[in-house]
């Protein structure tokens, strides 16, 4: 039998039909039809010989794992966290989550750490991908929804701005919108430091260096006010705080924009002018526009410069808009899996907000803990404040930064539990695995990067031993005396997330499971079942007290970790066209592993040539955190300056820095300065003893 549900991995959400493990696209709004490699083979993992099918367990720190039954599993786990609380307090046991756990589990997740462990240690590896947009996006505009418009709607804009976002690459299908346009006469433009599928195919790419786009973004709107470009109507009828922005980006010269930025003035000039005199223009953010510890001020910048423009709001085809990374990513930061949300994107830390989710969870608001922590201070208190982890759905032995460290961290918990479908490098680690169901064996929703909601569906029973989040973590909540509060139905749940979401941003209380599974497109804020939902954002008033965008000046300061003399050079990160996140899943899918089996550094020929090195060769990186060793891959698609390196292999992440963006907490993954040597190079002294 054919069931259609979705893609298991990015945001893209692509409609597919899954017949018994055999995945094919199927006709959907994003995708119409079509699939990545990525989607084509996530059948592959359904019954692969790595799922794990039963609980292990080891008896004491060093011992194996080895397989226990579920009640022995869940017993100890419960046992722990009471002693773990009793003395030490509820703080002490801590949860993590994934971008990928459908509503009802991020929703879940965020309950059972507040109900049933009452810590206000909870957070999600979304924190990693979109909270400096977020961050960014809700000052300005009052809400935080990736795209505020359909996706579809890329094809009418006359202009696209594509900032550190490479879809050719990242989630393919979604390029037909792009093509579309072009085919029409669009122009796109990309700002990324290296030539990739994305930059290829567009009218102009300017090669940023990595770290400088906040520079890039004052300087190209320091231009459209000296070329009178500004949108003065707009500015004046839909905004405030435009006085204090045009002062601040007085002193960003064209010509101290392109030393900064290495983008040349006549590039600037081409670029503002044809995103000011388009009849419908965008620009879209994405993770290396973000992923810096200056990224809520870099994603500001943009949006000042949409605004300054008149673009947000003016209608099809125009506006601002951040291309969200995880396949859940969007609905996890709305249902309360962030150490300081509750679900419909109500604050924590409201007195009225924590009254009204009380409510709905049966308890006392002053019961619900205070916000935490945000993911990366939560790993890097594993072992110390922190003592139990119940981490689910993510690999952050992989996929945080500076892993190296957040490993030994992992390593000096009392007790980590890892519930996963297969022993990830995380869960290798773990004193207590659970297996779970995947992508097709259960029922849920997600929100894509449009804010659509969208219904996975069930199309195969579980292998035997397999149990989903919704059932473990109600028989935890049993063993802890909460168990009355958490249903293992999904559909059970996302009622009850419908009415704790009601009146809040992400106000789901109109989105039933029939309206979705009668075929209605819904896109949240949804009030209730007679609204036919919000596809498009901003088109009368922004959601902000005054109903107007807000203007927030910011200045360039650039990247942490600047190059020096011992770190030549610039390492930036990303992701490949063959494998997803920290590559747990894609590197054991055998057609992914066989197209990309190992981890490799662009290198541009000037600098391969300098260092001695040909395409191929093994070439040492370090920086002040760790060293890995990886083949090089010569090319001239990346700045001579600049090293990029894909993420999804273990140990990528010991090179990244850990410092965070002082608003989102994003950690500054996309820029660290690093030494690049042959491997046959002399080690230099500083190898042996880093910073
Ligand atoms: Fe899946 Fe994203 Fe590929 Fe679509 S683009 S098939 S959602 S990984």
């Amino acid at each position: 039998m054919v069931t259609a549900t979705h893609c298991p991995y990015c945001s893209l959400q692509c409609g597919v039909d899954v017949d018994g493990i055999a995945v094919s696209g199927r006709e959907f709004p994003t995708n119409r039809g079509g699939l990545c490699r990525k989607g084509a083979t996530a059948g592959a993992l359904l019954r692969h010989p790595d799922r794990l099918t039963t609980p292990l367990a080891r008896d004491h720190k060093g011992a194996a794992l080895g397989p226990v039954s579920w009640d022995e599993a869940l017993d100890r786990v419960a046992a722990a966290i009471l002693r773990t609380q009793a003395e030490h307090g509820p703080d002490a046991v801590a949860c993590f989550g994934g971008g990928g756990l459908t509503n009802e589990k991020a929703y879940q997740l965020g309950k059972f750490a507040r109900v049933a462990l009452r810590t206000r240690h909870v957070d999600y590896n979304g924190r990693f991908c979109m909270s400096s947009a977020a961050a960014a996006t809700n000052r300005a505009f009052g809400i935080d929804r990736g795209l505020p418009f359909p996706l579809p709607d890329i094809a009418e804009a006359d202009v696209a701005l594509l900032v550190g976002s490479n879809p050719a690459d990242t989630m393919p299908p979604a390029m037909r919108w792009f093509e579309v346009g072009r085919e029409r006469g669009a122009q796109h433009i990309v700002v990324d430091p290296r030539r990739t599928a994305t930059a290829a195919l567009a009218h102009r790419h300017l090669r940023a260096l990595p770290g400088t786009d906040l520079a890039l973004a004052n300087g190209l709107l320091h231009i459209a006010i000296r070329d009178g470009l500004v949108d003065e109507a707009y500015v004046r009828d839909r905004t405030t705080g435009w006085a204090a922005v045009r002062r601040a980006v007085r002193a960003d010269w064209p010509d101290r924009t392109e030393r900064t930025t290495g983008i040349a003035v006549a590039d600037l000039e081409r670029t503002v002018h044809a995103l000011a005199t388009a009849e419908r223009a965008m620009i879209l953010t994405a993770r290396g526009a973000e992923q810096h510890a200056d990224g809520t001020a870099t994603v500001t910048a943009w949006i000042n410069l949409a605004l300054a423009l008149g673009l947000p709001g003016r209608g099809i085809g125009s506006g601002y808009a951040t291309i969200t990374g995880q396949g859940n990513g969007q609905g996890g930061r709305e249902h309360g899996l962030k150490a300081d949300q509750l679900p419909g994107y109500r604050s924590l830390a409201d007195p009225a907000a924590r009254a009204h989710v009380a409510a709905v969870w049966g308890v006392a608001p002053d019961t619900l803990p205070a916000p935490g922590i945000s993911a990366y201070e939560l790993l890097d208190a594993l072992g110390g404040a922190v003592k139990v982890l119940l981490l689910g759905a993510s690999n952050p032995a992989v996929s945080a930064p500076n892993a190296a460290h957040v490993t030994e961290r992992l390593g000096a918990l009392d007790l980590l539990v890892v519930t996963d479908f297969v022993l990830s490098e995380s869960a290798r680690m773990a004193d207590v695995v659970l297996p779970t169901t995947q992508f097709a064996e259960e029922d849920g929703t997600l929100t894509n990067l449009e804010g659509r909601v969208l219904r996975r569906r069930k199309a195969l029973d579980p292998p035997a031993g397999v149990r989903s989040e919704l059932e473990i973590w109600h028989a935890l909540a049993s063993r802890l005396r909460t168990g009355e509060h958490f249903s293992v139905d999904a559909r059970t749940v996302y009622d009850e997330l419908r009415r704790a979401s009601a009146g809040g941003t992400a106000d789901y209380a109109g989105i039933s499971w029939d309206r979705l599974d009668a075929g209605e497109e819904l896109f949240w804020p949804c009030p209730d079942e007679a609204h036919p939902g919000s596809p498009r954002l901003f088109l009368d008033t922004f959601p902000t007290p005054d109903g107007r965008a807000r203007f927030v000046p910011v200045s360039h300061r650039g990247a942490v970790e600047r190059p020096d003399g011992r770190f030549p050079y610039v390492l930036t990160t990303g992701r490949s066209r063959t494998h997803y996140q920290s590559g747990a899943q894609t590197r054991r899918t055998p057609e992914l592993a066989a197209a990309e089996p190992d981890p490799y550094a662009e290198l541009h020929p000037d600098l391969a040539t300098a260092l001695g090195v040909v395409d191929g060769d093994a070439v040492r990186l370090t920086t002040r955190r760790g060293r890995v060793v990886v083949r090089a891959r010569v090319t001239d698609t990346i700045r001579p300056d600049t090293v990029f390196v894909p993420f999804h292999w273990p140990r990528v992440n010991d090179l990244t820095s850990p410092r965070l963006d002082p608003t989102s907490r994003m950690p500054e993954f996309k820029s660290c300065a690093v030494h690049v040597a042959a491997v046959s190079a002399r080690v230099p002294e500083y190898e042996e003893q880093p910073a």
